[in-house]
């Protein structure tokens, strides 16, 4: 129980990456505080987990829900120990000469405003405690280029580098701030990518994104998950501004 009576806040909790995470949080002990846009997919997603929790909608890139999201969690488990500041989307496919400001901006609000947004507010309390550990979800998308996605690509290179910079703000108060730097994970968001560059050829698509990764899968998202348990635990305590690549080598091809 690596993770027990710990109080972990979990952003996008209600997507394929952010339950993982959850589940397997809860399954070491821990008290939840899961967020997401919409309380009845939080109650769908969290229905079977068996842990003290709290499902609190929001939406991450608006200042106010992220004050009421951390303040809510405070007041009923007294502290946060871990964060995991997962919500995110991939927006449009299109190249930039196609690509439209208003996707870039949708995109960064909730990418790049909303992680940050929550790294200010939760990183208030860590500071205060003198403990605690962040995850940002990145993406390998935050080291590497992708055609057709360049708001999502920019989100997640902002991502990392506010991961460094806040790692280095809070490293004399014991708190850790990590980033996970995934490639394609089995969730709702490659469905979407896989429907965004190929219309009606989905199959072709995934085929095609998988065959990209030298280990020719995608991730599933319990491993992405194990990484982040990871870098929240005891285990990693000498670990902070780091990103970790999770992807199959695709980062080293
Ligand atoms: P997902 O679509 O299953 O989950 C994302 C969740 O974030 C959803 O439940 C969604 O409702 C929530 N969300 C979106 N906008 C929000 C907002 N404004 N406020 C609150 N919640 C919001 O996708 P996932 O794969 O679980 O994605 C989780 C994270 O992993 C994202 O940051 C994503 O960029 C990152 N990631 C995903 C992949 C992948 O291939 N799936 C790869 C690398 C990184």
């Amino acid at each position: 129980m690596e993770f027990k009576d710990k109080v972990v806040l979990i952003t996008g909790a209600a997507g394929g990456i952010g339950i993982a995470a959850a589940k397997k949080f809860a399954a070491e002990g821990a008290k939840l505080a899961l967020v997401d846009l919409s309380q009845e997919a939080l109650e769908t997603a969290a229905a079977s987990i068996d842990a003290e929790k709290l499902l609190l909608s929001a939406n991450v890139g608006k200042e106010e829900d992220v004050v009421n999201y951390v303040q809510k969690t405070t007041e009923h488990f007294g502290r946060i120990d871990v964060f995991v500041n997962n919500a995110g989307i991939n927006g449009e496919f299109a190249n930039i000469v196609d690509s439209s400001v208003e996707n870039l901006e949708k995109v960064l609000a909730v990418n790049v405003v909303g992680a940050f947004l929550g790294l200010k507010h939760v990183l208030k309390v860590m500071t205060e405690q003198k403990s605690g550990a962040v995850v940002n979800t990145a993406s390998n998308g935050g080291l590497l280029g992708a055609p057709g996605m360049s708001a999502y690509i920019a989100s997640k290179h902002a991502l990392i580098g506010i991961n460094k910079t806040a790692a280095l703000e809070v490293a004399d108060y014991g708190v850790r701030v990590n980033a996970v730097a995934p490639s394609g994970v089995d969730t709702a968001m490659m469905r979407s990518i896989e429907t965004n560059a190929a219309k009606g050829h989905e199959e072709e698509a995934r085929k095609g994104f998988e065959a990209s990764v030298p280990m020719n899968r995608y991730a599933t998202a319990e491993e992405i998950a194990d990484l982040m348990l990871f870098l929240s635990s005891e285990k990693a305590s000498f670990i902070t501004g780091s990103y970790y690549r999770i992807d199959g080598g695709q980062g080293t091809t």
